[in-house]
C-alpha cells in the first residue's frame, strides 16, 4: 500500500513501480491482479488495448481492452437474452438488489474514491460526491421502483363499462454513453433506473475513466444482479458509441452538446428514444440581500468544485452592484485560500484537469479573454509544479462578447463577473445564450429567490445553494432545456424514460359500434348528444 493511500487494506493500490516497463518512477501503482479482475469485465475479443494515464502525474495507469463494433453486438445479443428473464423478475427483487448496491457502495467508499481519483484527477472530497450520488439512487429506485410502475387504473370512454390499464412495460436494452467528469455516477445512475425499470444495459464509459465505471460493473454482480445484464464496452466514441447506438432500443447519452446532436441524429434515424444530458454555460445570482459570506462559500463550490468540469458548475457569477466588491472580495479570499494538491489526500480543496485536450482548451479560453480586453483577479495559468494538466482557479472581470468564454462552456476551473442593477437585466443576462441546464439564486427572501427562479431557463435551480440541493434531492427531476439537452434524470420521469406506456382497453356487455340494428346515422346521432352530455356532467 503507497504511503499516500488512504484506503484501507485490500484497496486498489500496491507498492512499487506502476509499470516498471513504461515508468519505474511511477508513485501510484495499481495491484495488476486487481486492474485485470476489472479489465476482464469488457466485453472485448481482440487483443487491442488503449492506454490510460492518471492525471495526478501524468504516469501510465492501466491498459483497457478495446471493443469491436462485433464485441458490441455479441453485448446486445446477451443483454437481450437476460433481459427477457429479468423483464419477468418480481420489482421486488429488482428494489432489493439496489438496496444492496446501497450498503456496499458505502461500505467501500474507499475503494471507489482512491479509483476515482487515481483517473480523474479530482480532490478527494469532490470524488466522495459519485459513492453518494450513487448510494442515494440505489436507494431511491430500491423503494420507489414498484409503486411508480404499478399498472394505473383509468376512465375508459364509457364510464363503467369500458376498463383502461395502463401498464410500463420496459424498452428492452438500453445503451448508456457515459463521460469522464464525474466516471462512476455518470457511468452507473441512469443506469439504475434503467435496471428498475426492467432493462438490460449496455454501457459505454469514457475511455480516460473505465476503471470506476468497471468497478460500478462489479459492484452490481456483487450486490446479486444476473450475469448479462450489465454489460461494458470499451472503445473510441464515433466508432463503439455508434455502434451502440445502431443496436439499442433507448440510448441515454451525457456529455458535449455537439456528441448530444450527433447521438439524437442516429436516434432518429432508427426512430428510437434517447435522453440528452449535455453542458451549460450555468448562471449564479448573488441578489443585493444575499449574506455575502454565504454566498461566496457557495460560489467558491460552485465554481471550483472538479476543477469546474461539472455540467452544473458556475461560469457566470452575476452580483447585485450594492454587495459587488464586498463579494468579491470574499470570493477571492477563499479562492486564494484553497488547497491545491494532486494526490489521494483528503486535505485537497482542487485537483488537476483530466488531460492534456482538457488543459488546452481552458488555457485558450482564457488567454484569448485576457488578449481581447478581459482582466484576472487571481490565477489565469498553468500550474506544472503541481502536476502536468493543472490549471489555477481563475476569476475573470471584463469579458465582452467577443470572448470566447462568454458564452461558450469552458469545463474547467474559471469564472466570469459580472455586475448587475436591476433584478429583471439579471434575469435576461442569465438567459443570454444557447444553455439552460443549472442556475443559482442567493438572497436572504427564499420566496423571492424562488419567484426569480421560475423566470430563469435553466431545467434545475438552487436557492441559496450551487447545485447540490437539487442534484441530491433525488426526486426532483433533472436535466437541460435548450442546447443543455433533453428528458429527464433522476425522479418518476428519470424511472418512465426507461419505459413504453401500455395501455390495455377491456369493453364490457356492449361493443363500441351501432347495435341492435341502429343505423349509422342514429348512432352518429346517439353519440353525439352523449358527447354533449358527458361534457354537461364536467367529465374529461
Ligand atoms: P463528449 O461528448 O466528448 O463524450 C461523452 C461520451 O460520448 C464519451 O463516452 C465519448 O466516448 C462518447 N462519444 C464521443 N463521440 C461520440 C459519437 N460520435 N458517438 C457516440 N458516442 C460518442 O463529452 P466529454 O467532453 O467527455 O464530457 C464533457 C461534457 O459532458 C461537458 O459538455 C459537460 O457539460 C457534459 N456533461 C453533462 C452532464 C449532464 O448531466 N447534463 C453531466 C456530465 C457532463
Amino acid at each position: 500500500m503507497s504511503a499516500s493511500n488512504p484506503s484501507a487494506a485490500g484497496g486498489p493500490l500496491t507498492e512499487g513501480p506502476r509499470d516498471p516497463e513504461h515508468d519505474a518512477s511511477a508513485s501510484y501503482a495499481l495491484e495488476p491482479t486487481y486492474v485485470a479482475e476489472l479489465t476482464d469485465r469488457v466485453v472485448a475479443t481482440s487483443t487491442l488495448t488503449d492506454q490510460v494515464l492518471s492525471p495526478l502525474d501524468g504516469a501510465p495507469l492501466a491498459h483497457i481492452p478495446q471493443s469491436s463494433p462485433e464485441d458490441v453486438a455479441a453485448a446486445f445479443a446477451r443483454a437481450r437474452r437476460a433481459q427477457v428473464r429479468w423483464a419477468a423478475t418480481p420489482v421486488e427483487e429488482r428494489e432489493r438488489i439496489l438496496l444492496r448496491l446501497h450498503d456496499l457502495v458505502l461500505s467501500r467508499q474507499e475503494e471507489i474514491l482512491d479509483l476515482i481519483v487515481l483517473e480523474s484527477g479530482k480532490a478527494r472530497k469532490h470524488a466522495f460526491d459519485e459513492p453518494l450520488h450513487i448510494a442515494l439512487t440505489a436507494r431511491y429506485y430500491g423503494r420507489r421502483t414498484a409503486s411508480t410502475l404499478r399498472t394505473e387504473r383509468r376512465p375508459g370512454v364509457i364510464p363503467g363499462l369500458t376498463r383502461v390499464d395502463v401498464n410500463h412495460v420496459p424498452k428492452g436494452v438500453v445503451g448508456i454513453i457515459s463521460p469522464w467528469n464525474y466516471p462512476f455516477t455518470m457511468a452507473l445512475c441512469d443506469g439504475l433506473a434503467a435496471l428498475a425499470a426492467g432493462n438490460a444495459v449496455v454501457a459505454k464509459p469514457d475511455a480516460q475513466t473505465m476503471l470506476s465505471a468497471l468497478l460500478g460493473a462489479r459492484l452490481l454482480a456483487e450486490a446479486g444482479l444476473p450475469e448479462g445484464l450489465w454489460n461494458v464496452v470499451a472503445g473510441p466514441g464515433p466508432q463503439v458509441g455508434g455502434a451502440l447506438v445502431a443496436e439499442a432500443d433507448y440510448v441515454c447519452f451525457t456529455g458535449s452538446t455537439a456528441t448530444g446532436k450527433v447521438i439524437a441524429a442516429g436516434c432518429a434515424e432508427r426512430l428510437i428514444g434517447c435522453s440528452l444530458e449535455l453542458g451549460g454555460k450555468n448562471p449564479m445570482l448573488v441578489l443585493a440581500d444575499a449574506d455575502v459570506e454565504r454566498a461566496a462559500e457557495g460560489a467558491t463550490r460552485a465554481v471550483f468544485s472538479n476543477a469546474g468540469q461539472l455540467c452544473v458548475s458556475v461560469e457566470r457569477l452575476f452580483v447585485a452592484d450594492a454587495i459587488y466588491d464586498r463579494f468579491v472580495q470574499r470570493f477571492l479570499a477563499r479562492t486564494e485560500a484553497m488547497t491545491l494538491g494532486a494526490t489521494l489526500a483528503w486535505e485537497n480543496d482542487m485537483g488537476p484537469l483530466v488531460s492534456q485536450a482538457q488543459l488546452d482548451r481552458v488555457g485558450a479560453q482564457v488567454e484569448d479573454a485576457r488578449s481581447k480586453g478581459a482582466r484576472v483577479l487571481t490565477g489565469g495559468r498553468a500550474r506544472p509544479d503541481l502536476a502536468p494538466y493543472f490549471f489555477a482557479p481563475t476569476v475573470l472581470e471584463g469579458v465582452t462578447p467577443a470572448m470566447t468564454l462568454f458564452g461558450q462552456e469552458t469545463f474547467g476551473p474559471v469564472v466570469s463577473l459580472y455586475r448587475f442593477t436591476g433584478e429583471a437585466e439579471a434575469v435576461q443576462r442569465a438567459n443570454d445564450g444557447d444553455y439552460g441546464l443549472n442556475a443559482a439564486v442567493y438572497s436572504r427572501d427564499t420566496a423571492r429567490a424562488r419567484a426569480v427562479a421560475g423566470r430563469i431557463k435553466a431545467g434545475t435551480v438552487n436557492v441559496n445553494e450551487a447545485f447540490a440541493a437539487s442534484f441530491a434531492s433525488l426526486d426532483a427531476p433533472m436535466g437541460g432545456m435548450r442546447s443543455s439537452g433533453m428528458g429527464r434524470r433522476q425522479g418518476t420521469e428519470g424511472l418512465l424514460r426507461f419505459t413504453e406506456t401500455q395501455s390495455v382497453a377491456t369493453q364490457r356487455l356492449i361493443r363500441i359500434a351501432p347495435m341492435l340494428g341502429m343505423s349509422d346515422r342514429a348512432y352518429a346521432r346517439f353519440m353525439t348528444a352523449n358527447l354533449r352530455v358527458l361534457k354537461k356532467l364536467g367529465r374529461a
